[in-house]
């Protein structure tokens, strides 16, 4: 009668511990190797490289800012699930430690994408002695991550690291395409409207490699109210730059960016999408880059 009522209580806390991890973060019982990212983005490139052999979830919703964004408990569970981590770095999602911490996942492998990538030139950040973390908008680049989660998927789950290796190389050979693509539609636009303002400072590694100038960003940081001189500065630069469109982005608020476009004189166009995936049509990382790209084509020629 103890045992049994023991049996019970074992049971149940089983059912209550796989209840709080829901369907999607149930990799342990489905055989899928469970792996959580800060965002949907790299959620996204982790899916592409692992297929059906991985379960994977990004804490920050597509919705939400990864710069300013919190944790919740339900986040630290959801991380101690995990037998994979993936993060950015480099500023963009540093929040992940903090909640590493909490989870006591201390020991789980933790692949940080952006940090010490070979054969990378990184750009100033918000401050002078930060980098750029956005170095995904650049799809060479974000072969590179690829490359990276081949690895890490491999070391986590040694029985099918060959497995991992022939899908990355598939995928890779789609974001191949993808660059060539989005070369030729940047190439349409006449060379002299091929200036950008955005509303945070996500683009300047996309801008790089396909020839487009960053005239400014609305905001020097998310999360914080640029000062006047900031932005009467900017729109200086806008005047003076000939911009034809201001850039919103979809997780942030439109308002500034409003704002900004009509003391400037110039046109908003429509959600960018950068950190963050959306619904249809911009449900993933390659259909994110088709789309900027055909609003740029759209609003700048
Ligand atoms: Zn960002």
């Amino acid at each position: 009668m103890r045992l049994s009522r023991t049996m019970a209580m074992v049971l149940a806390a089983a059912t209550l511990l796989a209840g709080c991890a829901g369907p999607s973060t149930s990799g342990g019982s489905n055989g899928k190797l469970t792996v959580v990212t800060t965002t949907t983005v790299f959620a996204d490139l982790v899916s592409n490289v692992g297929g059906d052999l991985v379960s994977v979830t990004s804490i920050v919703p597509k919705n939400a800012d990864v710069h300013t964004f919190e944790p919740r408990p339900a986040d630290v569970r959801t991380v101690s699930s995990a037998k994979l981590l993936v993060m950015n770095g480099l500023g963009l999602d540093d929040w992940l430690s903090k909640t590493i911490t909490n989870a006591a996942a201390t020991g789980t492998p933790l692949l940080q994408l952006g940090v010490d990538l070979p054969g990378v030139t990184l750009l100033p950040g918000e401050t002078s002695a930060t980098e750029n973390p956005h170095l995904w908008m650049d799809v060479k680049y974000a072969e590179l991550y690829v490359d990276r989660i081949a690895q890490a998927l491999g070391s986590a789950d040694p029985p099918h690291a060959a497995t991992y290796e022939t899908q990355a190389a598939a995928y890779k050979q789609q974001l191949e395409t993808l660059d060539a693509w989005v070369r030729t539609q940047v190439a349409t636009i006449p060379e002299a409207n091929r200036k950008l303002v955005t509303f945070h400072d996500a683009f300047p590694y996309y801008a790089r490699e396909y020839g487009i100038t960053i005239v400014g960003v609305a905001v020097e940081a998310p999360g914080q109210d640029p000062s006047a001189g900031y932005t009467a500065q900017l729109i200086t630069a806008i005047k003076n730059a000939g911009v034809k469109a201001i850039f919103s982005e979809a997780q942030f608020p439109t308002k500034l960016v409003d704002q900004l476009a009509s003391e400037a004189n110039c046109k908003v166009v429509a959600n960018l999408y950068d950190d963050a995936l959306g619904d249809p049509p911009t449900s993933s990382y390659d259909a994110v880059i088709r789309w900027d790209t055909t609003q740029l084509v759209g609003a700048l020629s």
